[in-house]
């Protein structure tokens, strides 16, 4: 069934008193991944999905950010969420991602082996075509990890996949607060107008509006329980990105391997990042660079004509892009809060953070480069004019098995809760420097198998 609260809010309706085995808040790729999975599995799960964009409508909503700044069109509140936007370039975290490279450098951070994660991934690329059985990891001999990504030219909106006779979605409808009280769970709409009630809540908010939910609920003083109170909204990261500036003597056979092509709809490209040991021996981080041929419309009609002196002529005329796309340190004064209904950012580089940038530019200059002293146009200078928010939200909420430093145990469930859980990137412990969403739903296939256990 298909509700729009906003014809109903003064109304009386079933739908409230109505009890659920599940409701998830939210209905972007985390919550309908999530739904299918559970339905899959067990058929007559009665589940509401609550959603506070409109239908088919995308609003946005402005955040305060200090710093690197975060973008108004980086969230969208629409069935579907911000995958109404985009979400599909895609590639895997890789296993040493996963792991500190600046302190502690065995230790695994996530609460989840990699191949487990793996084994998700495989099952949410069957449902949602990720590409992931497409990635070729290729051994490409040269000093530098590369990983690719594939994504399609079009959004995919996840909006598609639901089905309104298998669930109960309910629209126009922002949950402000939420609770538990022994074996019930409560979702109350704004101003405590109205409740939703089911066994098991999941919440499937995005990035921000997570952590946001939570604070709220804290402040109303609800989910009394909660703990380590004093780390929610920490720790939080984004894949800042910006133009690094331009190759102008590229080694154009070599870099053609790895630059970005367009194909069938699709977007191919290889992200080139500092070697794994090189990172953990200096304290890096995982930040790539991707290359975007960049040559004007003249020389692109001449590359169509196929003679060799042309060719010549060609090669030394065309320059390459440099685009880079960064791994956050988690750092603990990385912060979101929220004061007066008002959300508020903090975001900065971390001298690790700086350092890789510095140390990555200066090593694809020198390998990519057959001319790298004369390279004046690759210059790491003026980022924070340059630098944008890529719309990766992550942290916030920290999963992990150390019980004092974390919201959110191995379950994706609350610490100190009974039936409250999580499924969003503001749960992510290091940010990696892929594109979050497939982890996301391979995050949202593993709950859904432990929530109907
Ligand atoms: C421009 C852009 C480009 C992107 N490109 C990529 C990409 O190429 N690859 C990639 O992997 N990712 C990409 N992303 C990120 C991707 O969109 C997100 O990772 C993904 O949508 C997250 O899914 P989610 O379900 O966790 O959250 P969302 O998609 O944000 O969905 C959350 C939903 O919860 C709803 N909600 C929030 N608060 C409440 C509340 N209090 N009550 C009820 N409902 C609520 C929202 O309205 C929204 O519908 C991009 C994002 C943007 C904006």
């Amino acid at each position: 069934m298909k509700i729009n609260y906003a014809q109903l809010s003064n109304k009386k309706s079933k739908i409230f008193e109505k009890f659920y085995d599940f409701i998830i808040i939210g209905s972007g790729p985390a919550g309908v991944t999530l739904y299918k999975d559970i339905i899959s599995k067990k058929k007559k799960s009665k589940i509401l999905i609550i959603e506070e964009g409109d239908y088919y409508k995308k609003k946005y909503k402005k955040v305060f950010s200090k710093y690197l700044k975060i973008k108004l069109k980086s969230r969208a509140f629409t069935v579907g969420g911000s995958s109404s936007i985009w979400s599909n370039i895609s590639s895997y975290f890789e296993e040493f991602e996963m792991q500190p490279r600046w302190n502690n450098k065995k230790k695994n951070l996530w609460p989840l082996k990699h191949n487990s994660l793996i084994a998700e991934y495989k099952k949410v690329d069957k449902r949602f075509n990720f590409f992931f059985n497409k990635l070729k990891k290729k051994k490409f001999h040269i000093p530098f990890e590369v990983r690719q990504f594939i994504g399609s030219m079009y959004p995919v909106n996840f909006r598609k996949f639901i089905n309104e006779n298998e669930i109960d979605i309910i629209y126009n409808c922002k949950i402000n607060s939420i609770d538990e009280y022994r074996k019930i769970t409560r979702a109350y709409t704004e101003k405590d107008k109205h409740y939703f009630s089911a066994k098991k809540m999941i919440i499937c908010c995005g990035g921000i509006e997570t952590i946001n939910l939570i604070q709220n609920s804290i402040y109303k003083k609800r989910i009394k329980n909660i703990q380590n109170k004093n780390i929610i909204g920490k720790f939080f990261m984004d894949h800042p990105k910006f133009n690094l500036g331009y190759l102008q003597y590229p080694k154009v056979e070599l870099i053609k391997k790895f630059e970005l092509v367009k194909k069938r709809n699709k977007i191919f490209y290889y992200g080139i990042s500092l070697e794994k040991s090189l990172q953990k021996k200096f304290n890096l981080l995982n930040s790539y660079i991707r290359f975007e041929k960049s040559s004007g419309k003249f020389i692109k009609i001449l590359s169509k004509i196929n003679v060799p002196i042309l060719k010549n002529i060609i090669k030394k005329k065309v320059s390459y892009k440099v685009r880079l796309f960064c791994e956050m340190e988690p750092n603990i004064h990385n912060s979101v809060t929220l004061k007066n209904k008002k959300t508020f950012v903090k975001l900065r580089f971390s001298k690790i953070d700086i350092r890789t940038i510095k140390i990555l530019s200066r090593e694809i200059k020198n390998y990519f480069s057959y001319n790298p002293d004369q390279e004046k146009n690759l210059k790491f200078k003026n980022i924070r004019n340059k630098i944008e928010d890529a719309s990766h939200h992550m942290g916030g909420l920290r999963y992990s098995n150390n019980q004092k430093l974390s919201n959110v145990d191995r379950n994706l469930k609350i610490r100190g809760l009974r039936n409250i859980y999580v499924c969003s990137s503001a749960v992510f412990p290091s940010s990696g420097s892929v594109n979050p969403t497939m982890t996301i739903c391979a995050l949202s296939t593993r709950l859904a198998n432990f929530l109907v256990k």
